[in-house]
């Protein structure tokens, strides 16, 4: 039996084990899944642990093309194991009244609104687990698969290098080393590292990196956005904005909250919605591509430096809140208007920041609101809350050609940055296996 290492278990892989076990590729090999976290309760750090909401879109969550067949799938698998849907006595998947979900711009009046104000609407359909069902479902999974023939789960593992020899892979850990005929790397944007390691001996894996996304964390209360919140629940936009950026808004959550996202030696801003205790604000991020040409090639830096100036600003491990108004004018916030903020006050300082994006960030972001006025009356109230930096890094495109027995999957490859893409990416890797076999 040939024998496979899976690193990391998290979206991608639970993708790769499903189909792993469906075109039963367990006849033929066996997994190894390295997994660093020290049991399922603790692996990873993103959708499957907060929020967890689900798309289905060709517009968004990734460069690969995934047939929209596929996605429904995936999202049908997810729902199916949350509890949130229930199969009926034909085979047909019923969601439960419990389940938040929407779909962006099927509203042909909204679609246009948007699109006359000079907005691109993505179209999505999305399904809201909440941060509260993640565990159980991620736990469900884990169950099942711990009972597929040939599947090792090895918690606590962390893999530190791989080596990739003749016709085999060394995978080293910090407890000893395996040989495998296969390795396939699914560590997520946060396991970089290990990725960025092969890069360094193998430059030739990477097809593209010159993209960061920078911006802000937006909160105003529901009722400004009550009617597009029940209509799609998540509204996804892009503008061209005055300055040549594009500017696009990212995971918004309905009575949810602002939280901080921890880095080794920075913390940015994100936010959830829980599937119950709600709250009274909307938030979401508004964020602008910046995309640099040679010589410059270390976006991860800028992102990471910007990340940090607003940190010092805020006097440590914090970030900056700002009114709207105050943004505007470039004026420190001295004291809050109607908005409350949800963010723990420990964790912000209020502050200006534009002591620390930069200017074409700034002017993007206030363009990008200034027109959303017309479509959303009460978005720019003066009073309305803005938290910074909020970054998203986009990892190194992969060339997944250039090593026969080494596949890099989900987001440290640079393909996917969603749980729905990336477990497809596992998904159909599993399924081209089978097909070569
Ligand atoms: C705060 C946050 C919220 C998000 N919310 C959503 C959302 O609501 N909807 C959505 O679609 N997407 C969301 N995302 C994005 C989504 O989480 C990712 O796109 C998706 O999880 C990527 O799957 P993956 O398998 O590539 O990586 P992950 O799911 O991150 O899994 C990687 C796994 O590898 C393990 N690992 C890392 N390095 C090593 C190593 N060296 N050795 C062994 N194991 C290792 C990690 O512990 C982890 O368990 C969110 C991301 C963040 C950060």
């Amino acid at each position: 039996m040939k024998k496979i290492a899976l690193i990391g278990f998290g979206a991608s892989a639970i993708g790769f084990l499903k189909g792993f076990e469906e075109f039963g590729l367990n006849k033929i090999y066996s997994v190894d899944v390295y997994e660093k976290g020290e049991d399922i309760g603790r692996t990873g750090f993103g959708g499957l642990k907060y929020d967890g909401k689900l798309f289905i879109s060709k517009g968004m969550g990734g460069d690969l093309e995934i047939p929209l067949s596929v996605q429904r799938r995936v999202v049908e698998f997810y729902l199916l194991k949350s509890g949130l849907a229930k199969t009926d006595n034909k085979g047909i998947v019923v969601f439960s009244e419990n389940l938040e979900r929407g779909a962006s711009f099927e509203n042909e009046e909204l679609y246009k609104k948007f699109y006359h104000a000079g907005f691109e609407p993505i179209r999505s359909h999305f399904y809201h687990l909440g941060t509260d069902l993640l565990t159980e479902t991620v736990q469900k999974i884990y169950e099942d698969y711990i009972t597929i023939d040939n599947v090792n789960f090895h918690f606590g593992e962390e893999v530190i290098q791989i080596i990739p020899q003749e016709s085999k892979v060394v995978v080293v850990t910090k407890n000893g080393e395996g040989v495998y005929d296969k390795v396939i790397v699914a560590v997520g944007r946060r396991g970089h590292k290990l990725v960025n390691d092969m890069v360094k001996n193998h430059p030739e894996l990477i097809l593209s990196n010159d993209k960061v996304d920078l911006g802000i964390r937006f909160e105003l209360p529901d009722h400004v956005v009550a009617e597009l919140n029940k209509e799609m629940y998540e509204f996804k936009i892009r503008l061209r904005s005055k300055t040549g950026y594009i500017v696009r808004t990212f995971c918004n959550n309905p009575s949810g909250k602002v939280t901080i996202e921890k880095y080794d030696d920075f913390v940015t801003v994100n936010g959830h919605a829980n599937s119950n205790q709600k709250t009274s604000n909307t938030n979401f991020a508004i964020l602008v591509t910046h995309s640099f040409t040679q010589p410059f090639n270390d976006p991860v830096g800028y992102g990471s430096y910007i990340s940090k100036l607003s940190n010092i600003l805020a006097g440590g491990d914090k970030v900056i809140l700002q009114c709207y108004e105050d943004f505007k004018n470039s004026k420190r916030t001295k004291k809050l208007g109607r908005v409350e903020p949800t963010l723990d006050s420990s964790y912000y300082i209020l502050g200006d920041l534009n002591l620390a994006l930069p200017r074409r960030t700034i002017e993007s972001i206030i363009d990008f609101l200034e027109r959303l006025e017309e479509v959303i009356p009460g978005i720019t109230y003066p009073d309305n809350l803005l938290y910074g930096a909020e970054v998203k890094f986009y990892t190194n495109k992969i060339n997944n050609g250039f090593f026969e027995n080494i596949k890099i999957i989900g987001d440290c490859s640079g393909w996917t940055r969603s749980i729905t893409y990336a477990t497809a990416h596992g998904y159909m890797l599993a399924k081209s296996m089978s097909e070569m076999n």
